[in-house]
């Protein structure tokens, strides 16, 4: 590879382009609003405030979004608050599943026609969503679809938030057989760059951990934010007093290497972006999970692994391997099993905590890296 993608950063620290235009937000929604705010809301619009909470709990507590079905509501005050508090924000273009049903992806389309995914994974013992905090993305790395599209917008509290809240009622359902109806685990880790879009991320964080009527109920351990290494954010993040986990997609131990594949490593380069990892692990005392994908004879070499070892040797640190899952035009493959083998061999050897990830939702297009929102049939 001969130049490198730049990621644009404005004088005030706004990442990838999406605070330097007026982009097309989505009208208010109740998920913007803590409760508080709610009562207010519904308040000004002349309704008694306990209907703040009435329609909290049809939303976060019984994960109903359909105005229509909040039938204990009385037909003209379902109409008025619908319209202040309940806009249709996600309108479903497409749903697919695979591995039985276990695993479930839902393409969405915007109030302005952007495209965004989500996944649900049923395991035995928990129900993770996968969720996007961004249209498209801006951070540009190479072997990830939704990199290669650009950044349409940020997505709004709400727009996160509904996209949990509409899989945790297929969760509740029942539709996941052989898992708990309970969704219980959120990743920050569909499309878009959570800490870029900061301050509505970590709102939607807060609403997903408050419990019903105000939000989801979902413990803060059970919540992961990814990113691809936004130091400032990070930071920041660390004194949020959240006790979420943080994943960091590191993909390489070197810079040299890392400025390819991870093109914001040009402005944050690895020594610095473990710095904040370190410090957010030791404020929070929670692990920090290091993300790498492993990319044939581009990044697995056993010189990488000792290299990756010795940095993370006696840190709070876990190591999550990752194959490449494929993308459309690249031209990486995934790292094959026995190399894959040796690298987990020489981290562990090195005393560093290391699983591979499973690729859940490949064939949906739905594994990590896929998320590229086309809606182009299959
Ligand atoms: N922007 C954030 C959130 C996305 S998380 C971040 O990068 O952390 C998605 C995870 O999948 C990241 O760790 C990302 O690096 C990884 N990923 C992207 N493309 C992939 C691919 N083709 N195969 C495997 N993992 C991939």
């Amino acid at each position: 590879m001969t130049t490198l993608p730049m990621i644009p950063i404005s004088p005030d620290g706004t990442i990838g382009g999406a605070g330097s235009r007026r982009a097309a937000m989505p009208p208010r929604h109740l998920a913007d609003l803590d409760l508080a705010g709610r009562q207010a809301l519904v308040a000004e619009l002349g309704e008694p405030g306990f209907r703040a909470k009435q329609i909290s709990t049809h939303y976060f507590g019984r994960l109903v979004r359909d105005p229509a079905q909040m039938t204990d509501l009385p037909a003209a005050t379902r109409e008025r608050l619908a319209d202040a508090l309940l806009p249709r924000l996600l309108t479903p273009v497409r749903e697919m599943s695979c591995d039985d049903g276990a695993t479930r992806k839902a393409l969405w389309r915007l109030h302005d026609g952007s495209l965004v995914e989500s996944v649900l994974m049923g395991y035995q013992d928990r129900v993770t969503v996968c969720i996007s905090s961004q249209a498209g993305c801006g951070m540009a790395c190479p072997f990830c679809a939704t990199g290669q599209a650009g950044l349409t917008r940020n997505l709004s509290t709400a727009e996160i938030l509904d996209q949990a809240v509409y899989l945790a009622g297929v969760a509740a359902s029942g539709a996941v057989a052989g898992s708990p109806a309970r969704l219980s685990h959120v990743v920050f880790m569909g499309m878009g760059e959570p800490l870029a879009n900061y301050a509505r991320v970590v709102a939607a964080v807060r609403r997903l951990c408050a419990p019903a009527p105000e939000g989801l109920g979902l413990s803060q351990r059970h919540i992961t934010v990814s990113t691809v290494g936004l130091v400032p954010a990070m930071r920041r993040l660390a004194e949020e007093d959240l006790s979420v986990t943080l994943a960091l997609s590191l993909h390489a131990p070197d810079d040299e290497l890392r400025d390819e594949l991870v093109p914001v490593n040009q402005r944050w380069k690895v020594a610095e972006v473990l710095d904040a990892a370190w410090a957010y692990a030791s404020r929070t005392g929670r692990r920090v999970s290091i993300e790498y994908a492993m990319i044939r004879d581009v990044n697995d070499q056993p010189w990488r692994a000792d290299l990756l070892g010795r940095l993370l040797a006696g840190r709070l640190a876990h190591v999550n391997l990752i194959p490449l899952n494929p993308t459309p035009g690249s031209r990486w493959d995934a790292s094959p099993k026995p190399v894959e083998r040796e690298f987990v061999r020489r981290l562990r050897a090195a005393g560093v905590s290391t699983t591979v990830r499973d690729t859940r939702g490949q064939e949906i297009d739905g594994a990590c890296g896929q998320l590229a929102a086309t809606e182009v049939e299959r």
